[in-house]
């Protein structure tokens, strides 16, 4: 069984809620205050863990009362945190969300993330039949040099370019498989896209994208499921019937289940069907972390 080795963001999402947003200059009582473990990297890294795939995660936390939170909970789900330092004079990935008016705003402040360097991802001893995954909540030189390394060794490379960012074709030659959205396949192929598209509109983009027909491409496409391109073949792996009450994590979801399963050396539709079938697990429960399934809730649905 090969491993997987997650280079990403760790987050506290703190999360108030109000009857309404205030306005410029104005301060309004709200009703309550929850803390959330997030950021892209270490949902994937812990959707991996609980899907039962060894997960190691790379990345930064800050010395403070967050990152021993996060660094706590992370461990108890069963995430290897060996290569996560902890960094001084700096605080830990901070998303300070309010919600009201069933809307919100998102203030993203990446403390210790933009700090993750090549040196981090030095560390990692990745092998054949390893799988690297990375998003860009990190610095993308620090992508480059670790996807260099997984490449070198035999590692197979997923990146998840989200939140949509313009990355440039030195990193995506490194990228065996690429995991997006709709946003982010609009803003890489540079063209308009919407959510209601016909999904042989986003397989029209796939072909804008600066890569070789040598990579597979996953687009997410939400409760429609994925339209996935394997030697330039696009097919869509519908999505699953389910009733939907939280999406959050739903695209982390995908990428962490579809990386456990091609550590465990199965196939790419096989992965690919098997990651839909977890992400439609996540839906269905409140939260990103805590909505990750676990690899007997997914075998009972695929069953
Ligand atoms: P997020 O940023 O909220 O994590 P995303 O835009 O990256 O989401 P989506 O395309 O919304 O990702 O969802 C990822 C996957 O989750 C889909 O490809 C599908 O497998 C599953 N999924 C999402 N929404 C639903 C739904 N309503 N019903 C069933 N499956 C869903």
């Amino acid at each position: 069984m090969g491993r997987v080795f997650v280079a990403g963001s760790i987050n506290m999402d703190v999360v108030a809620t109000a009857d309404r947003h205030p306005k410029i200059g104005e301060t309004v009582a709200g009703k309550a205050v929850h803390y959330f473990p997030g950021g892209k990297g270490a949902n994937q890294a812990v959707a991996v863990a609980k899907l039962g795939a060894p997960s190691t995660l790379i990345g930064r936390l800050g010395m403070d009362a967050f990152g021993q939170q996060l660094r706590q909970f992370l461990t108890a789900q069963g995430v290897d945190l060996a290569l996560v330092k902890d960094t001084p004079d700096i605080h830990t990935g901070t998303a300070v969300i309010t919600i009201a008016d069933a809307d919100n705003t998102i203030v993203v402040v990446p403390g210790a993330n933009a700090l993750v360097s090549d040196d981090d991802v030095a560390g990692p001893a990745l092998a054949k039949g390893d799988v690297a995954v990375s998003q860009f909540e990190i610095p993308q030189p620090t992508i480059v040099a670790f996807f260099k390394r997984a490449r070198a060794a035999g590692a197979i490379t997923i990146l998840n370019p989200a939140p949509a960012i313009a990355c440039g074709p030195e990193l995506l030659d490194l990228v065996d498989i690429l995991i997006l959205n709709e946003t982010e396949l609009g803003l890489l192929a540079q063209t308009e896209l919407q959510e209601t598209d016909d999904p042989a509109r986003f397989a029209e983009a796939t072909r804008r994208l600066p890569i070789g027909p040598d990579k597979i491409i996953c687009v997410t496409l939400g409760k429609r499921g994925v339209l996935a391109l394997v030697g330039g073949e696009p097919s869509l792996f519908a999505g699953r019937a389910v009733k939907a009450v939280d999406t959050t994590g739903a695209g982390d979801c995908f990428v962490g289940a579809l990386a456990a399963q091609l550590a465990n050396g199965k196939a790419i539709r096989d992965a690919i069907e098997h990651a839909n079938a977890a992400a439609s697990i996540c839906v269905q429960r409140m939260g990103a972390a805590p909505s990750l399934p676990t690899a007997a809730e997914v075998a009972a649905v695929l069953s």
